[in-house]
């Protein structure tokens, strides 16, 4: 089904619920009913009635009687004040209001809500004669359509969620109840939707940080994570991987104060337009500081240290210094959408002659990057472009920048795609997403031309001639932030990462304790076991498990922690010298002589 239709098909299904609720509780008001991502939902009034899931299936009933009588979308077309006396009959006072905002300006004028919602007529800013009632059955509403011709034409749905939602979004209004349903066009792609919610339920980040004792919350920190010793030491091969491949890459890195005085940022421009979502702190006598939440002015105040001239370039200063960014509590999402947090930054300067190199030079440390995750395949890249106005810098220099970038993006190999008009006002940018294994888009990395910051500070080197000229500046993080990486990975793994990755990646579970020597064998090889690829040094992370448990219930455990290697050793095995190995593939013998290559070649 064209989208169009499927959006028609779920907007039509709001009015049968609506139609349905009305049956079951004929004194419901009524609020807005749109079209949401997968399905739709309506806010009502019940008064004191509370609707649960236990509601859900008689709902759902009498939406399929509704949907089996067949009755017609019938339109009409009534004069403002009639229909606004309807609603006062009819004792809608939300439709009321509505109305007679409609009447007052020819809008809505709801702050939250786009016209597009509310789904009422609006003819610009003029004030309107007439609106557009839809009639199904006994149900009539206030919408502009369009809807299907009638309520058979309905595909599959089903209720799967009511909360609480203040009337416009504003919570000085009444409080709401926002009845939540999902619909396709067939039984399949509601099921294969909800597999999808299911497993997205069960790789969820925040809930695995916890599982695997990896990470977790508290309310003392609102957005600011706990890194437990194995989320640590994933956070700290990312750091080691990202170091380790920049040194031979030609960038250096550097550490800066994770506090500035206001004044820093009042050059970069930072504070004029980003204060808000800056953490800060008043000293005595005034003097405001504040928390670093980018590190370019950083950079550039190292670029700053000393003359530079056109032998240093391209420069490349990275670092992973902690941010912090104080975004509202709404906002907040586990580590996707952290206060606090690291990133693998980087400030390239360059002339404008190297622009293209060094991008396609960054473009490769993405491919490789990815790689490393097996997952450079699901990875797509976006040109954003010169905005039509308010920008920065001559036209001739963008003409070129954007053409070199798109250059590099088709000689890539990754697929792309270019968003006209969406850069900022300073440069153009390219926007790494990755595409998971639920088949949702997130962005990850960015690389951003910057024709301005440079200039803010004044910034030059020496050329070839002797003239001072200034520097082109390349933003650049290929992981994004490391936070905000790592929940991506595991959502997208749910938890079963690679090998070298694995926060515990090994387990050895005792079946009694006859075994002790036999296991402190096997402990010691472990112990001395390092992987080399991709990071140089990646000692192995492996447990024992002696406790007096069943193996089946140490098994279990250990699969919860999503342990890739499981070694089960009991009085058989230590006999003759052998270990079973339990992996998400199956089980097998191999000899003790044989398990530090075992491990190696994984
Ligand atoms: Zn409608
Ligand atoms: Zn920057």
């Amino acid at each position: 089904m064209e989208k169009d239709k499927l959006s028609i098909m779920r907007h039509s299904l709001a009015h049968i619920m609506a139609a349905a609720i009305q049956r079951i509780w004929p004194e419901t008001k009524f609020g807005v009913g749109p079209v949401v991502e997968n399905g739709f939902y309506y806010d009502v009034d019940l008064g004191d009635v509370k609707i649960s899931e236990a509601n859900f299936a008689k709902i759902e009933k009498s939406m399929r009687e509704i949907i089996e009588y067949g009755d017609a979308f019938e339109q009409s077309e009534v004069p403002i004040d009639e229909a606004i006396q309807w609603a006062r009959d009819n004792n809608q006072p939300y439709k009321e209001e509505l109305l007679n905002d409609l009447k007052r300006s020819g809008t809505t004028s709801a702050k939250d809500l786009s016209i597009d919602e509310l789904g009422v007529v609006s003819e610009g800013n003029s004030a309107v004669d007439s609106v557009t009632f839809f009639k199904n059955g006994s149900f009539t509403d206030l919408c502009r359509g369009p809807h299907l011709d009638n309520t058979k034409q309905a595909g599959v749905f089903k209720l799967i969620r009511v909360a609480g939602a203040y009337w416009r979004g504003n919570e000085k209004n009444a409080q709401m109840q926002r009845l939540y349903g999902v619909a396709f066009e067939t039984q399949e792609d509601l099921d294969q939707y909800l597999v999808r919610v299911e497993l997205a339920k069960q790789n969820d980040h925040k809930k695995l940080g916890r599982e695997m004792e990896m990470f977790f919350f508290d309310q003392t920190a609102p957005g600011m994570a706990y890194w437990l010793p194995k989320g640590l030491a994933m956070k700290n091969l990312l750091v080691q991987y990202w170091r380790q491949y920049h040194k031979v890459a030609g960038y250096h890195e550097f550490a800066s104060p994770l506090m500035s005085k206001k004044e820093l940022y009042e050059v970069s421009g930072h504070w004029e337009h980003y204060k808000d979502d800056m953490f800060t702190a008043e000293r005595e006598g005034g003097e405001i500081w504040a928390l670093k939440p980018m590190s370019c002015p950083n950079a550039i105040k190292v670029w700053q240290f000393k003359q530079r001239s056109y032998k240093d370039l391209p420069l490349r200063l990275s670092d992973v210094d902690t941010l912090h960014r104080d975004e509202i509590t709404g906002a907040l999402n586990g580590l996707l959408r952290a206060r606090e947090f690291n990133q693998d930054d980087s400030h390239n300067f360059v002339t404008e002659d190297q622009i293209k190199d060094e991008i396609a030079a960054i473009i490769q440390i993405v491919r490789d990057f990815y790689d490393v995750f097996g997952i450079s395949g699901s990875v797509k890249l976006y040109l954003s472009t010169r905005p039509a106005e308010g920008y920065l810098g001559e036209i001739s220099t963008w003409d070129k920048a954007e053409a070199e970038l798109k250059e590099v993006l088709e000689g890539s190999g990754f697929d792309f795609g270019v968003k006209e008009g969406d850069g900022a006002f300073y440069g153009p940018k390219i926007d790494i997403h990755l595409n998971d294994a639920l088949g949702r888009e997130w962005q990850c990395g960015t690389i951003q031309l910057d024709f301005q910051l440079p200039g803010r500070f004044g910034l030059s080197y020496t050329d070839q001639d002797g003239a001072e000229r200034v520097p082109v500046l390349i933003h650049r993080v290929i992981y994004g932030s490391l936070e905000r990486f790592i929940a991506i990975i595991t959502e997208h793994f749910g938890g079963w990462y690679p090998f070298w990755f694995a926060p515990e990646q090994v387990r050895i579970l005792t079946i009694n304790d006859t075994v002790m020597d036999y296991v402190a064998e096997i402990e010691a090889i472990l112990g001395s076991t390092v992987i080399s690829q991709p990071v140089k040094y990646n000692e192995l992370r492996f447990s024992t498990d002696i406790r007096n448990e069943s193996l089946g219930k140490k098994i279990r455990e250990a699969s919860n922690c999503k342990v890739p290697v499981q070694l089960i050793i009991g009085q058989k095995d230590k006999d003759a010298r052998e270990i079973s190995v339990r992996t998400q593939s199956g089980e097998e013998k191999i000899s003790i002589n044989d398990l530090r290559s075992y491990i190696e070649g994984i």
